[in-house]
Formats: C-alpha cells, structure tokens, sequence
C-alpha cells in the first residue's frame, strides 16, 4: 500500500481515493458492520451523512451513535483515545441510558486506539483539495450512498451526492457536522459555504444500491448539503440520481428539498417518478429579511414560484419552515397554503454562524427561544385553520408506507 493511500477493510485494498465512511470503518478493523465489539455491543456500521459517526446495538435493543471528532484540548467527551473524542446520541426514539452510552463510547474508544495513528495519518495525506476560484471543489469517490436513517419503525435512505454546501446559509446546522470532518482532513478552515465534496460516482453507486438493498423511501441531503446548489449545473449529479431512481424496476418514494430553483430543471424527471416529492425551505415570506439571513439562496418569490410550477405539473410538494424568521405568521400561513399541504417547523437550534445575523437589532428578538417557540405555535395554528397539515420530523408521514421498517 503507498503511503498516503486508502485504508485496507476486510484485507482488501480500497481503489476509492477518499470517502471518510470508509476510514471510519477502518478505524474499526478488524471488525465488520454486524459483528461484535463486545458480548453486548454489535457493530452495526458506519456513516458520514450526519456527522462522523459509527453505530452499535447495545444488548441488541438500544441503538446508539457515537459521534467522532478530533480530539480538543479543555473540551469533556464521553470517551476519548489519543487523538478522538467519542459522544453519543441515541438512536431509536428511546434515549439512551447516560451510563450505557458512556461504557459505548469506552469500548469504542479503546478498539480504536491502537489504529488511529495510522489511519489518520493516511487520511490525512491522501486529503487533496482543487481550488476553483475562490470555492473549494473537491472530487471525491464513495463506496456506499444510501444511508439507512429514521427509527426502527420508520426506516428510510438518505442520499448526499454533494458533502457542504456553497449556498452557506450561516445558521446551517450542516457546518457543525461537517466542521470535524474538515479537521480531521487536515484541510484548511475556510468560511461555511465555500468549500464542496462532490461524490462523483455517486450515480454509480446509487445503481448497484437499488439493486441490492431492501427497498425504502429515499430523501436527499437531510442537512450536509443542497442538491441543487451551484455545482449542480455542471456536475449533474443530482440529476444523475434521479434518473437512476427513475429507471428502477420499482422506483422508491422519494424526497428532494432546496432552497435553489434549479430544481425546476428536472421537472419533467421528478414528474417521471411515482411517488416524488419536492420541497423547499421557506422560513419567512419577507424577502428583506430571507437576504440578510441567507443572502446566497433563492429569493422567496422565486421559491414559491418554483413551488407553483411543480404544482401545476402534479408533483407533489412539501415545505419546511426551520427556523423562524421574522414575518406575519398569517401571511406565510396564506402563501404556503397556495403550493402546498404539508409544512414541517421547527424552531432555532443554536445560531452557529448567524450570530452577528441576529446581532442586528431589528432581528435579535427572533434568537430567544420562546419567540421562536410562540412563532412555530401560531404558524402551525395558522396553516392548521388553512387544511395545511403540519408534521415535526425527517418525512412528511404520506411518504412513509404504514408500517414501514
Ligand atoms: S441551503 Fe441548506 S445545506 Fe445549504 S447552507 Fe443553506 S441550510 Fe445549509
């Protein structure tokens, strides 16, 4: 193996230049995604979509996630080996016992202590970047795309073929989740929404996938990305995938949501799907106010523009207010109700990059809680008076089949 290269899994060597999944599965060697770490503790797998993050069915009823990150000095985890650091999250709609996810992150924490040295001294050197103007553009290759998400009862993929985003909305959650990985990459810190991986055999994949894996709703780019930001127009990769699900046998449902209107150029593909729906974020009808919290995305108008034209194909629509932004919940209640009938909210989860955003007088009452919390409240009243129904959560529950598993 040349210094530098991939990681071996299971003895074979990787041909795929980078794909964090598969260093984190190699932080894992020798162990496989359903064996066990412990008499306790089985593997389950590995994934990036989310934050770097390894899986494990503890007693073979709790799922847990352990998030991996670099190593920070003063920071507390629940476990840490020389350079990682281990926290947890549940993963079923159970939480997970504060004990029993520390002893996880333990046990994972010492099975990859002996390895990390090397594995990240590989993924390290084999992290190269191209530099497009003043956007980084990295071409990567993937080994696996869909990610298994949801609850136990509600399973579904999620599919990224793009890891950042260049639209850079600045109180993404995304950049929290992809910030480590940059680190742990060695790359440069560089301002949310300039930087892009694009998973160029993502289509590929995405093929042999379909063939292979029980079937389930797809939704793309949960939150690591836009489908159809600016790269698309080039890369296509988004476009690729779709056709990919259009071709299958049995297309599964599908769910692909943005703030950009380049969707509207796959509307005849997205029309060509069964059961597709499309969505976008509208968290405020106020443009002024849309410009100053993300100033790189698609206006409101044209949003609810793009909405109607998928409307009046017949393509199903969705529409996800997340975070409150100042406005008339009433006159946001009145727009969404014309493109859609199904909305999500949700409120602010921490500001992340938009502090000096909501620093701004006019708009420093939308970052208190319960400002946010009395908003989503009279919205959701709002649309509910409208016929509109509104859900919390990863799909809207006309896609999930009943029963779903
Ligand atoms: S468009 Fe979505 S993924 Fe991109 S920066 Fe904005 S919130 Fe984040």
């Amino acid at each position: 193996m040349s210094p530098g290269g991939p990681p071996s899994r299971g003895g074979t060597l990787l041909l795929a230049p980078l794909d964090l999944r598969d260093y984190l599965l190699a932080l894992m060697e020798p162990l496989l995604p359903g064996q066990l770490l412990a008499p306790w503790l089985r593997f389950s797998g590995a994934s990036t979509e989310l934050g770097l993050r390894l899986t494990f069915l503890a007693h073979e009823r709790h799922e847990v996630h352990v998030e991996v990150s670099p190593r920070e000095q003063g920071q507390k985890y629940a476990a840490q080996s020389p350079r990682l650091a281990f926290a947890y999250r549940h993963g079923g709609a159970e939480r997970v016992d504060q004990q029993l996810g520390r002893l996880v992150c333990l046990a994972v924490a010492a099975h990859v202590a002996p390895r990390e040295q090397l594995v990240l001294d590989r993924l390290a050197a084999s992290a190269s970047e191209t530099l497009e103007g003043s956007t980084r553009i990295r071409k990567i290759h993937t080994t696996r795309l869909l990610e298994p998400a949801g609850t136990p009862d509600q399973r579904f993929y999620t599919l990224s073929p793009y890891l950042g985003c260049l639209i850079g909305c600045r109180f993404c959650y995304a950049q929290s989740r992809l910030d480590p990985q940059r680190a742990l990459l060695r790359l440069p810190v560089v301002p949310w929404g300039s930087y892009v991986d694009a998973r160029v055999n993502a289509p590929e994949v995405l093929a042999e996938e379909l063939r292979t894996l029980p079937p389930r709703p797809i939704k793309f780019c949960p939150i690591v990305s836009d489908p159809y930001q600016a790269v698309e127009r080039t890369m296509l990769l988004t476009r690729r995938c779709l056709e990919v699900i259009a071709r299958a046998p049995a297309p599964p449902p599908t769910l692909i949501m943005t703030r950009a209107t380049l969707m509207l150029r796959d509307l005849d593909l997205l029309r060509s799907i069964p059961e597709a729906w499309v969505g976008a974020s509208i968290p405020t009808l106020d443009d002024d106010v849309r410009a100053h919290f993300e100033p790189r995305a698609a206006s409101i108008p044209e949003r609810l523009e793009m909405l109607r034209a998928f409307r009046d194909a017949g393509v199903k629509r969705v529409v996800v207010v997340q975070p409150m932004l100042p406005g008339d919940p009433e006159a946001l209640a009145d727009a969404l109700a014309q493109v859609t009938s199904s909305v999500s909210l949700g409120v602010l989860r921490g500001e992340l990059g938009a502090q000096d955003d909501f620093a701004d007088p006019r708009y420093a009452f939308a970052r208190e809680e319960p400002w946010q919390t009395r908003t989503a409240l009279a919205l959701r009243d709002a649309l509910l008076r409208r016929g509109v129904s509104v859900w919390l959560g990863e799909l809207p529950p006309e896609l999930l089949p009943h029963g779903a598993s």
